[in-house]
């Protein structure tokens, strides 16, 4: 499907300045029809050109090599394919490449070329699928503390070490546990591109999708459910042990984690992405489309490259979370 100016004709896209549909080519809001495709999928539904190049195995909104005009594949947003949520793009073409600008124009010993606005204008915004899960876990954990105690009396030193059972039973809430359902897009960049808002999801809607590249969910939910739970453990063990102080060391017997799945939602998340390939080999820099956080490797001199952007250890957001903390150590 494509979305058509029904002033002008031309092709309707999704600004992310102005939160609406607007027409690049007379300026119109909300002038916006809907064109669905009564051709073969991989032919455009504006000028008839072939699309074969641009729709790969998971493609689900490309732009036409011919005339540029952005396609939604009908087949691939509907039916099991249809996302339940989407993040619409907050940042515009625009502003992301001021970003990128801004943060990478001033560094040293980059290739010439690197952010011309020839090259930087290839820039392109790319739903990327996601699925969310919510699950409600109970963890039992048992282990070892000891405290120590140091003390002379006359010509001895003696040390003491108590030891104390430590029990925990935590039942935590998780909502929204984001695991990547794209091959293409790196784990690495998206867990550094996050945090998103996830205040910001709005139900489906097609038109969100017109002016950017899309992708379908690669992998089932079933099959990327284990990425979840080992977030999740990863959160559940920092909160046992967050709760566990004042001992001298602590030895970990058992933790039994058990999750039960909630809820799965498809989402689909903004991301801009410019690609700058240098001695055979491809850069990647990428734009937090709602946040405009942004993340890359600098091509510098000697193969030398620098992964910028900061770790996030916050991946899990714990909303409306029910932690409830029993049987306090015996102390
Ligand atoms: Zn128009
Ligand atoms: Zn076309």
């Amino acid at each position: 499907m494509i979305f058509k100016c029904k002033n002008c004709g031309g092709n309707i896209v999704y600004d992310p300045d102005k939160g609406t549909m607007c027409c690049p080519h007379c300026d119109g809001l909300d002038t916006e029809e809907k064109i669905v495709s009564t051709e073969a999928m991989h032919t455009c539904v504006s000028c008839g050109a072939p699309m074969e190049s641009v729709i790969l195995e998971h493609t689900s909104a490309t732009k036409c090599p011919n005339c540029g005009t952005y396609v939604i594949l009908d087949e691939r947003v509907q039916g099991a394919y249809e996302p339940a949520l989407i993040l619409p793009f907050r940042i515009s073409r625009n502003k992301a490449i001021d970003l990128l600008k801004s943060e990478f124009g001033k560094r040293v010993f980059t290739p010439t070329g690197f952010l011309s606005n020839a090259s930087v204008s290839k820039i392109e915004g790319t739903y990327v699928p996601f699925f969310m899960y919510d699950y409600d876990t109970s963890t039992d954990y048992h282990g070892t503390g000891t405290k120590v105690r140091h003390w002379t009396s006359g010509d001895y030193e003696y040390t003491e070490t108590s030891y104390f059972d430590i029990h925990r039973e935590m039942d935590a809430s998780f909502d929204r546990v984001p695991v990547d359902a794209s091959d293409y897009m790196d784990d690495q960049y998206m867990d550094l591109l996050e945090p998103y808002a996830y205040e910001g999801f709005e139900s489906f809607q097609e038109k969100y999708m017109s002016g950017f590249l899309g992708e379908k969910y690669n992998r089932s939910e079933e099959e990327l459910a284990p990425r979840a739970i080992e977030k999740i453990k990863t959160a559940i063990e920092a909160l046992i042990n967050a709760s566990i102080t004042g001992y001298t060391t602590v030895t970990r017997k058992s933790m039994d984690a058990n999750a039960s799945k909630q809820k799965v939602d498809y989402a689909l998340l903004p991301v801009w992405e410019y690609v700058f390939r240098y001695r055979n080999e491809n850069y990647k820099f990428h734009v937090n489309g709602q946040t405009g956080k942004v993340v890359g490797k600098t091509p510098v001199a000697k193969n030398k490259v620098v992964l910028y952007g900061a770790t996030v250890f916050g991946l899990i957001t714990l909303i409306g979370s029910m932690i409830r903390l029993l049987a306090a150590a015996i102390m």
